[in-house]
């Protein structure tokens, strides 16, 4: 019988033609490897969400759509079938043309996706072309006619029982002859318009074809050999990890290690798919190995730093042994649609942390939800702090955990603290200026770097 791989490859993956010819022979290595899925080349969905703003300059448009151009025909030059590919991309930039002129006089979230899933439309063309160039059979499949989602544009969530069906029905019959190209981070909602799944969301739409096809494996091919102690960028003594459970994996992504999209091992782990993190330019130094049960369970595995959080503190003498209060708060940020992160109580207070990515919360708790929390008690919201998470394993039952944890954060002024509800993480949150010597000082003391 054979096996199935679902191979994705990251933005610095597609990025330019030497990248995606790596990709291409990881590829052709293993025959297990029938569907791939891509993310837009490095740097083109950056361009694409400043295009898919509202009021861009005509001369904007062209700039942006230029320095599209000229990354995608930058990769198709040194293929044989260069006059083919380079008529089919610039079929897609006139029609992104065409959207970002439309979005330019009358905006709306539905034309910000169309123009959004360009990238990635481009890279899986190309990249089936670079793979039939190696003698690959690479077939482009757009997944738009299997990845199905609700109308929630730039958020999109997707039917994963439709896309099962659609799976069996319309994508697995053809993995026989071919291997497949997909694009990861978007999809198609009822009335036929493109949905996309939220930045990053590659990752994602990778592990949901790979349960989808019920997929003996996943490979996420990045820019760094796997998941590492730490943010590879924050300290140079940041090492990668060999093995690591699907609950610990989990949790980094949930704190914000960016490596994997922070839905990607739902998926995975409702069918038990094991998942490969490697490096696409140097395969051969292996990567980690995601999966449900692993040899050992170490205390400390990793730390995550996600940025951009807000801290609201509501504090009410009426709190005092009265009931009812927290459910008045809660229902104040449920009407708002405002999520809440981390939560500590005391007495007569309660801290809250929201995850504030792009300014979306500030704007929010700005207006109208800290005016009427105010009604309720006295509010202060503190914008500019950073979420560091220790991961690892029965942190809530270890002995001294707090001691080693603490004493490594000496000179670091630390603002709230949650632990004990997870046994996998231990959290807290400090100003954004000490984000990153917290997390080297803590690197420094869990894992023993001299
Ligand atoms: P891709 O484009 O392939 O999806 P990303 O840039 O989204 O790649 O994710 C890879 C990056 O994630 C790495 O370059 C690294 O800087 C960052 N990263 C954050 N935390 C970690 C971690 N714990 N281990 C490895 N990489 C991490
Ligand atoms: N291209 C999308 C992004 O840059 C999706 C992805 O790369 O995962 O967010
Ligand atoms: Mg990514």
């Amino acid at each position: 019988m054979t096996s199935l791989t679902v191979a994705k490859f990251g933005g610095t993956s597609v990025a330019d033609y030497a990248a995606m010819l790596r990709c291409a022979q990881i590829i052709k290595n293993n025959p297990d490897n029938k569907l791939v899925v891509v993310s837009a080349s490095a740097g083109v969905t950056n361009y694409l969400v400043r295009l898919s703003q509202a009021n861009v300059p005509e001369s904007e448009q062209r700039e942006i759509i230029e320095s599209i151009a000229n990354i995608q025909f930058n990769i198709t030059q040194y293929l044989t079938e260069q006059t083919i590919i380079d008529r089919e991309i610039s079929v897609l930039l006139d029609e992104l043309a065409a959207y970002a002129s439309a979005n330019a006089l009358n905006h709306s979230a539905r034309i910000s996706d169309a123009i959004l899933s360009f990238g990635e439309q481009m890279s899986s063309r190309i990249f089936a072309m670079v793979l039939r160039s190696i003698g690959v059979p690479g077939q482009y499949f757009d997944v738009r006619q299997v990845m199905k989602t609700n109308d929630l544009y730039g958020q999109a969530v997707v039917n994963i029982e439709k896309l099962q069906q659609n799976a069996t029905t319309i994508l697995a019959p053809q993995l026989s002859t071919n291997v497949l190209v997909t694009q990861g981070f978007i999809g198609q909602n009822d009335a036929e318009y493109t949905t996309t799944l939220g930045r990053g969301g590659s990752d994602y739409s990778a592990a949901l074809l790979a349960e989808a096809l019920n997929a003996d494996n996943l490979a996420i091919w990045t820019d760094v050999v796997g998941i590492f102690t730490t943010d590879p960028r924050i300290t140079d003594q940041a090492r990668s990890i060999k093995e690591i459970s699907f609950g610990e994996a989990a949790e980094m992504a949930t704190f914000g290690a960016k490596i994997l999209h922070p839905a990607t091992l739902i998926p995975a782990m409702r069918k038990n798919i094991p998942v490969f993190v490697g490096s696409s330019k140097e395969p051969e130094k292996g990567g980690t190995r995601i999966q449900q049960s692993v040899a050992s369970k170490p205390t400390y595995r990793s730390i995550a730093l996600r940025r951009e959080q807000t801290l609201v503190t509501v504090k009410s003498p009426a709190m005092l042994h009265a009931s009812g209060f927290l459910a008045k708060v809660f229902t104040v940020l449920a009407k708002h649609e405002l999520s809440v992160d981390l939560i500590t109580t005391s007495e007569i207070s309660v801290a809250m942390t929201f995850d504030n990515p792009t300014g979306s919360t500030q704007a929010l708790l700005n207006s109208t939800v800290v005016e009427e929390l105010e009604q309720l008690c006295e509010v202060t919201v503190e914008h500019g702090l950073s979420l560091v998470a220790v991961v690892g394993n029965n942190i809530h039952k270890t002995n001294g955990v707090g001691t080693d944890i603490f004493d490594a954060l000496s000179g670091v002024n630390v603002r709230m603290i949650c632990q004990g509800a997870s046994e996998h993480n231990l959290c807290f949150l400090v100003d954004e200026q000490q984000a990153n010597l917290a997390v080297e000082q803590l690197h420094t003391s869990l894992f023993n770097v001299a």
